[in-house]
């Protein structure tokens, strides 16, 4: 049997890292068995799905990398479809049409909790009501079974039983003729061919209703396995007051889809006590057996180390693709410096974000005239003036603006004023860079280039001369 899954968000919102999780794991559910991944949108609640969701959400995917076989598929393309499979089971006797009013819902459902009661349906229409006008309203119930249970091998925390006395005749219909959303999903599951449903817990509930559908259908029953939720570091359920939920907005703040995905595997999945995996590693260990039934708790610090280690580790120009978004998105022209590559090279050890990466490099592609004020006082002072002009006029001979040759100029100027690489080193730094912080000189000064260096020098040299007379 080939394996088919599917991720089917409703597009009311962003696609946060609960849903990517869940997308994550069907996914690699999938590849893991050679099988296909179905992306299927589920719209059908007009009032509040909205295309800016529908947007976010194949944002998210794409930007995730996680890529989809078929789809993606929306609900409210398939209404005929739905309707159809309304007819035949009134034409097959597993629906039947309702005409209960609200009013008697009503009053039913306040009774029953009166008595402390789960509020259901009774089941007046099931055998036929004739007490209504001809052109009466109706909603069109599933007629669930009276007897027995529901049995299911959840494949993430075992079997569930659930008596068909705790479930009444779901509405499959409303009055307006839409199909509702219960019924929406087993009819897409059943058409799309879906053998694993991998999905949050918050759909447990609807499982047992949706296997007796498919039941009465003559439909296969898929697997199920129901994902745990995620709680932020304060065990209360992830929101927005833990700060980013959605998986754009991890995006924006710097992280690499890498390293969000590598945290999201972890974040409920274990392989031994292996933290870091590679996408064709998740692939190849994933299994639903060793996913976790308990909540998981949202680590930022985690997340932050394992981006640290995607920025240090993946090749260059993979880094460097995702850098450029943040190198735009902080006005930041790189046509007017190194390249992204030579950066994240020089730059990536030092960061645990992209953001950050980008927000401290700003002095390789635009000239400055301030300089951090602490660290022009503590090091642009009279006495740096020499040993700036030295290094200046030994950079300026050099023929190649080489990593080395630039570390021996420095060196000799050391030597030559014999004072410690520090005295020239720090002075140095600040007039480059324009603050007390960067990466080593060498390869700070070789990124920036030569005539930007030397102009920076004089600027720095100006500003002592300047200080020093006032
Ligand atoms: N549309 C549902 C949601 O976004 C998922 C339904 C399912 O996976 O069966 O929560």
């Amino acid at each position: 049997m080939k394996v088919k899954t599917r991720f089917a968000p409703s597009p009311t919102g962003y696609l946060h890292v609960g849903g990517a999780r869940t997308a994550l794991y069907s996914w690699l559910f999938a590849r893991h068995n050679q099988g296909e991944f179905v992306l299927r949108i589920e719209d059908t609640d007009l009032e509040r799905s909205t295309p800016e969701a529908i947007e976010a959400i194949l944002d998210g995917m794409n930007w995730l990398e996680l890529g989809w076989d078929e789809g993606p598929y929306y609900q409210t393309k398939r209404f005929d479809r739905y309707r159809d499979v309304v007819a035949q089971m009134l034409e097959a006797g597993t629906a039947y049409k309702c005409y209960c009013s609200i009013e008697r819902l009503d009053a039913m459902r306040e009774e029953q909790m009166a008595k402390g009661e789960k509020p259901r349906y009774d089941g007046k229409c099931r055998h036929g009501n004739t007490e209504h006008a001809a052109d009466a309203p109706y909603v069109i119930r599933f007629k669930n079974p009276e007897e027995g249970s529901v049995i299911f091998d959840d494949q993430i925390r075992g079997p569930i039983e659930i008596g068909n006395k705790e479930l009444d005749d779901l509405i499959i219909q409303r009055t307006d003729g839409s199909p509702t959303y219960n019924f929406c999903v087993v009819v897409d599951d059943w058409d799309m061919g879906i053998t694993h449903v991998v999905r949050g817990e918050d759909h447990i509930n609807n499982t047992p209703r949706q296997i007796n559908i498919l039941k009465a259908l003559g439909a296969p029953v898929p697997l199920y396995a129901h994902v745990s939720m995620i709680l932020g570091d304060d065990g209360k359920k992830l929101s927005k007051r833990h700060g980013a939920v959605s998986v754009m907005q991890y995006r924006d703040e710097g992280y690499l889809p890498e390293a969000l995905l590598n945290y999201l595997v972890r974040l409920g999945w274990s392989h031994g006590d292996q933290e870091v995996f590679s996408m064709p590693e998740m692939i190849e260990l994933f299994t639903l057996e060793a996913v976790n039934k308990a909540a998981s708790a949202f680590n930022t610090e985690k997340l932050n180390w394992l981006n640290n280690h995607y920025i240090r580790t993946l090749p260059a120009e993979e880094v460097a693709k995702h850098l450029e978004w943040h190198m735009a998105d902080q006005q930041l022209d790189t046509s007017k410096g190194p390249s992204l590559e030579a950066l994240v090279g020089v730059m990536g050890e030092r960061v645990n974000t992209l953001r950050e990466l980008a927000a401290q490099s700003r002095y390789f592609y635009e000239d400055f005239s301030d300089f951090e004020e602490g660290a022009a006082k503590k090091h642009l002072r009279p006495v740096a003036q020499e040993p700036l002009q030295l290094v200046q006029k030994k950079l300026a001979e050099l023929a190649d603006w080489t990593v080395e040759a630039i570390h021996n100029a420095i060196q000799a100027t050391a030597d030559e004023l014999e004072v410690g690489m520090g005295k020239v080193g720090m002075p140095l730094r600040v007039a480059v860079t324009g603050a007390g912080q960067s990466p080593s000189l060498d390869l700070t000064l070789h990124l920036i280039g030569k005539e930007r260096s030397l102009a920076r020098l004089d600027q720095a040299v100006d500003f002592i001369v300047k200080r020093a007379a006032d």
